[in-house]
């Protein structure tokens, strides 16, 4: 990709879509767009992937827990998802194994983890390469030795997938440009042109590395900003009312000595909130936490209780390890994009998304995850572009 001529091409040319955001979800757009013809350009304020799309948990998963707030779609459409990235890219998206154990006092009993592991392999069809298994009491050891035994019930053996969530941006990014779209990170939007009638007619970009200021012009214009959706929005109407509620997840890596699993492990926090302990390489990764957040979306930063709130679940279910501060390597803070609702828990906001058209043109789109990424940006070029579909 060569960025000066990318700058110029953004300068001079008159697109049909403008997306704003070089997250998973505005180049899996440009992807999917630039794909059916569409002629498309894609801005970034920092580097492609530095947002949310390099700070999650790095799983390709139906997200079994979404199963208990009853959001069987979404929990489908992204076990479907798994599936076909796992064909599609099979260098970017491995399976990992998970064993998910039941403790006396869960708030789920094992019978209810066996239905749900059920649906989901149920949802994953004849593509369901390893179905799910289970154990009762100590017989969950041969899995997982290190977890702890006091009031083990039993536990679920089952699969689903890791990945690089920041190359997975990048490749798919990579696939757009091949296919016609223009991109240019450090191009920051700051602003929209609208015309007489309120329509928009320019957005203003200025490229960071050197100051330089100029407009985009564009048929349709996709702010896909993750976290900074709401900040976007209010540069087109500054009376927008936000959409967003920002939970920050935080996740820690200790060395893998210190924690040597096999599989991945689904585990439950002091609170009862499931978490996870993930084997990768040379480390184990746990987390994550799920609060909320209310500052600049780039100042999100890892806390010690955050650290504290992940230490004590590990401690929890790996008590024999006693790891503390000193085993904390690395550590990484991320910003869910959720779609605003009542609900008191973030861990029950639904992890879905929706899309917002303003009166001037702007579609912004809120939630989403990093799993449905394809299909996502399928429904959103349909809804952009209905004479593509
Ligand atoms: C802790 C955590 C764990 C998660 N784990 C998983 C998981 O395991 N599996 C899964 O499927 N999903 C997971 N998710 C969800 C998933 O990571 C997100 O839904 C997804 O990455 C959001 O991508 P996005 O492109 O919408 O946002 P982002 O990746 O945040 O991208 C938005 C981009 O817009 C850019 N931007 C903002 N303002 C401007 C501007 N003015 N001009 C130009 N560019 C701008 C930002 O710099 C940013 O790069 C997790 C999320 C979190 C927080």
């Amino acid at each position: 990709m060569q960025r000066d001529q990318m700058l110029r091409q953004l300068a001079d040319e008159t697109f049909d879509l403008l997306i704003i955001g070089g997250g998973i979800t505005g180049v899996g757009v440009a992807r999917e767009a630039t794909r059916r013809g569409i002629r498309t350009a894609l801005v970034e304020q920092r580097d492609f992937a530095w947002g949310t799309s390099s700070r999650s948990t790095k799983l390709i998963h139906g997200g079994l827990r979404y199963l208990r707030n009853l959001e069987f779609g979404l929990v489908r459409e992204s076990v479907v998802e798994r599936q076909k990235l796992l064909r599609m890219a099979p260098h970017l998206v491995h399976p990992l194994p998970f064993v998910f154990p039941v403790y006396t006092g869960d708030p789920d009993p094992l019978w209810m983890l066996k239905i749900g592991l059920m649906m989901y392999d149920w949802f994953s069809g004849k593509d369901t390469q390893i179905p799910h298994r289970m154990a009762r009491g100590k017989a969950v050891l041969q899995w997982e030795p290190l977890l702890k035994q006091d009031g083990l019930v039993g536990a679920g053996i089952y699969q689903d997938c890791a990945t690089d969530d920041a190359r997975l941006t990048i490749e798919v990014l990579q696939s757009a440009v091949q296919w016609g779209a223009v991109a240019a990170n450090y191009a920051a939007v700051t602003g929209f042109r609208h015309d007489a009638s309120g329509k928009l007619e320019a957005v203003e970009v200025e490229d960071t590395l050197t100051g330089q200021r100029f407009p985009i012009r564009a048929k349709r214009v996709l702010s896909a900003c993750g976290p900074w959706a709401d900040i976007v929005r209010r540069m087109d109407d500054p009376s927008a009312p936000p959409l967003l509620r920002l939970t920050k997840g935080v996740h820690i890596a200790v060395r893998r000595e210190r924690l040597p699993l096999t599989n991945a492990v689904t585990m439950r926090g002091t609170d009862g909130r499931i978490m996870f302990a993930i084997p990768s390489g040379a480390f184990t990764y746990l987390g994550t936490t799920d609060t909320d957040y209310s500052g600049r979306p780039e100042d999100v930063r890892v806390e010690r209780e955050d650290v504290e709130y992940i230490l004590k679940a590990a401690h929890k279910n790996f008590p024999g390890q006693k790891l503390g501060f000193d085993d904390v390597v690395s550590a990484w803070a991320g910003l869910r994009p959720l779609v605003r609702s009542q609900a008191a828990d973030p861990s029950a906001v639904s992890r879905g998304y929706e899309l917002f058209p303003s009166a001037s043109g702007l579609v912004t789109v809120a939630g989403g995850k990093l799993t449905a990424f394809r299909a996502m940006a399928s429904h959103i070029v349909d809804y952009l572009f209905p004479a593509t579909k």
